[in-house]
């Protein structure tokens, strides 16, 4: 395990998942997806883990995010790169989760309240692309907007479950990927659905 592992390990040990809860705090400790309104949910804590190692994030990274959500995977991502912009759908659910990781002192998060299946094009392109909802294919777009030697972690699949996919772009920018695991997130809602 490499030292960056290691302090990510420690971080996510050390991030109070509860605070990103708004109902079922409570459980916040339980190795489960919890709901956090808008029929969307928190993720399973040890996937977003998993997530955030195979993302292999680096300090000067620049990183997309797709579905904000309640920011706990935005939390735990933030302090190992230089900036994550973060897009999110539901404004409710951003607004919160921007209170939330200002609270904390995350001020390296970037905001935008749209449709992720469009990526950021005014901030592209993205060393890194972390994408919490599941799409029926890889966005093209997300593809353009990953910058050579990029990587991309994405759940891909019918809404019954998903590859978890890693998705690494060259220094060509050719396209290769890998499957991490098999996963069940709610969908990424638009053209990709
Ligand atoms: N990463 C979040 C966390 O740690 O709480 C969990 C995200 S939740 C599983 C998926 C999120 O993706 C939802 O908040 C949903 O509204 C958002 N989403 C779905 N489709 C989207 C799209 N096309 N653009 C932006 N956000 C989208």
């Amino acid at each position: 395990m490499g030292r960056q592992d290691e302090q990510i390990r420690r971080h996510f040990q050390d991030l109070d998942r509860s605070l990103f809860m708004e109902d079922h705090q409570e459980q916040a400790s339980v190795d489960a997806a919890f709901p956090i309104g808008h029929g969307q949910t928190i993720s399973q804590p040890s996937l977003v883990l998993q997530m955030t190692l195979a993302l292999d994030p680096g300090p000067e990274d620049r990183v997309l995010e797709i579905g904000t959500g309640s920011g706990y995977q935005t939390a735990l991502l933030a302090p190992f790169v230089r900036e994550v912009c973060t897009v999110e759908r539901i404004g409710e659910l951003q607004e919160k989760a921007r209170k939330r990781l200002k609270e904390l002192g995350m001020d390296n998060v970037r905001y935008l309240e749209g449709d992720g299946s469009l990526g950021w094009p005014q901030m592209a392109p993205f060393d890194r692309i972390m994408v919490t909802a599941a799409a029926s294919r890889i966005p093209d777009v997300l593809i353009e907007q990953l910058a050579p030697s990029g990587k991309m972690v994405i759940p891909v699949g019918p809404p019954s479950g998903q590859e978890l996919l890693l998705v690494v772009k060259d220094r060509q920018g050719s396209i290769s990927q890998s499957v991490i695991t098999y996963v069940r997130f709610v969908p990424f809602v638009g053209e990709y659905q």
